[in-house]
């Protein structure tokens, strides 16, 4: 898939060979998560931005530094690319300099505050590389990769003393398309690594009978292990933003430049060209060959944490029915702060010289911008308004983490606790989305655990 199919797959979550499957969270807010190899890496937006000091400090792992740039660099030489602006990012990176979120700091993978371009996991011409492409280090004698299998449970046995006295892992039940089931069993020393991601790792857990011990019964599951906290912590980030069609056609781009503010608002970008039917609207559109298209332009701003939780329960014990999630965006009053910091510096961008190039001449010589949805409030100031504007337009970037927290569900090396050989590594165990965007960061986590197991192993 490239860039411009990014919003396409989007549209189309409910056909059955969609790679994403939509969900909407008891918030109201629709969402989607990845459903093919490489997640929704292989769905995403390709931003790709490395972790803020933050979540080293606050995560709850003693992370060895040197082996996490190590396994930076590992996916950077794999799947990571500098991308070339063209006219809307290039125009908001001057509009977020001029809004005086500097320094410059170019094209870089870190995090820093000021403004930079990020690397992007689309290449050069646009085609899309994701967690997937990763495989491509593997040895191919070493490994079987089974696609179209849903994993229905995880098999656990008391025989092993991995854990002590309690339950170990000893493979996974899962099915095929035609809905035949088969195992894949651990052997020796092996364990089994659940990277169903934030959706469907607390699900698995929850199927196989760890979690809560009443609501597990509740739903007539035999329980495993009681585990309190499994499905709780549950996090999305919002977005706040608006949406303005520019008087001048604009190429299609995804994320590529990230305004980064002391006080933690990240400012971004994104321009698509939409298939579009109304003639009435002739003024803004294009038409290469029969189709006619509109270019929306977007600015966004999204907050670090957050601090509002919330938490998954089973709908079905169907692992393809997706469970139900509520994140209560905004119910802690730290992330509506941040949200109408980050919203008052879209206000700061749309005010720069940089972006009246995007607005359309009205009436008297007056330049106005046409705007797709709510604008801002006109008076910026009033905080109520602003607050009133996050709470009515949120939606997600798609950064839903937690669900399996680390130091409640997992310890810090990412095993379940009170499970022997079993561990999950994935976004559900994040508190914190790690720097602007996480696939930087759950990338680097695959190949740092893979190594400390290698070296624990060879250590024993
Ligand atoms: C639309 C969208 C845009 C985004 N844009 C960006 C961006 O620009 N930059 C960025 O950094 N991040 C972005 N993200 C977020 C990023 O892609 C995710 O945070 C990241 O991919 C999560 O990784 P994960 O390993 O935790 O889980 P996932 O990527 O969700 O992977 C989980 C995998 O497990 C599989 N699975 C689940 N249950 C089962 C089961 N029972 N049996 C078998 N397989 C199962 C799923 O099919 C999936 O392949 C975006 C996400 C989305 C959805």
């Amino acid at each position: 898939m490239n860039q411009e199919g990014f919003l396409a797959t989007l549209m189309d979550v409910n056909t059955p060979d969609s790679p994403a499957q939509a969900f909407t969270s008891e918030d109201g807010v629709p969402n989607a998560r990845g459903r093919v190899l490489g997640g929704s890496s292989a769905i995403n937006a390709g931003f790709y931005s490395r972790a803020d000091q933050e979540f080293y400090q606050k995560s709850g792992v003693n992370w060895d530094l040197t082996l996490v740039n190590q396994s930076y660099e590992w996916v950077e030489r794999a799947v990571v690319f500098r991308p070339v602006l063209k006219n809307w990012q290039s125009a908001v990176r001057d509009g977020l300099l001029e809004a005086g979120i500097d320094p410059y700091n170019g094209f870089t993978l870190e995090h820093m505050v000021g403004t930079k371009i990020g690397g992007s996991t689309f290449d050069s011409l646009g085609r899309r590389h994701s967690a997937a492409d990763l495989l491509s280090y593997a040895r191919a004698s070493n490994i079987i990769v089974g696609i179209h299998a849903t994993v229905e449970r995880i098999l656990l046995a008391h025989s092993s003393s991995k854990a002590g006295s309690g339950p170990s892992a000893i493979g996974v039940i899962y099915s095929d398309p035609i809905g035949r089931f088969h195992h894949a069993m651990v052997r020796e020393e092996g364990e089994v690594i659940l990277c169903a991601g934030t959706i469907g790792s607390p699900q698995l857990l929850l199927l196989s009978g760890i979690g809560p011990r009443p609501y597990l019964s509740s739903w007539g599951i035999p329980v495993a292990h009681h585990h309190p906290h499994v499905g709780q912590f549950l996090y999305d980030n919002p977005r706040n933003g608006i949406s303005i069609v520019p008087p001048v056609p604009l190429e299609h781009s995804l994320i590529q430049v990230v305004g980064i503010t002391e006080g933690g608002s990240y400012v971004e970008a994104a321009s698509n060209v939409i298939p579009f039917s109304s003639p009435a609207h002739s003024a803004f559109l294009r038409a290469p060959s029969s189709r006619l298209y509109l270019t929306v332009a977007t600015l966004m701003e999204k907050i670090p944490g957050p601090v509002s939780a919330g938490s998954l329960r089973l709908a079905s014990t169907d692992v393809r029915v997706n469970p139900i999630v509520r994140f209560n965006y905004f119910s802690n009053p730290v992330d509506l702060e941040s949200c109408v910091n980050g919203t008052r510096r879209i206000g700061d961008v749309l005010r720069s010289r940089s972006m009246g190039y995007f607005k359309f001449l009205e009436w008297l010589g007056r330049r106005n911008f046409r705007f797709v949805g709510p604008a801002l409030p006109v008076d910026q100031s009033n905080f109520r308004q602003m607050a009133e504007f996050c709470r009515r337009t949120v939606s997600t970037i798609w950064h839903y983490h937690g669900g399996c927290v680390v130091g409640k569900v997992v310890d810090r090396k990412f095993n379940v606790i009170g499970i022997g050989g079993l561990r999950v590594v994935d976004g559900s165990t994040f508190t914190l989305s790690p720097g602007t965007n996480p696939q930087a960061s759950l990338m680097m986590l695959g190949r740092y655990v893979g190594v400390k197991m290698i070296r624990e192993r060879v250590g024993k």
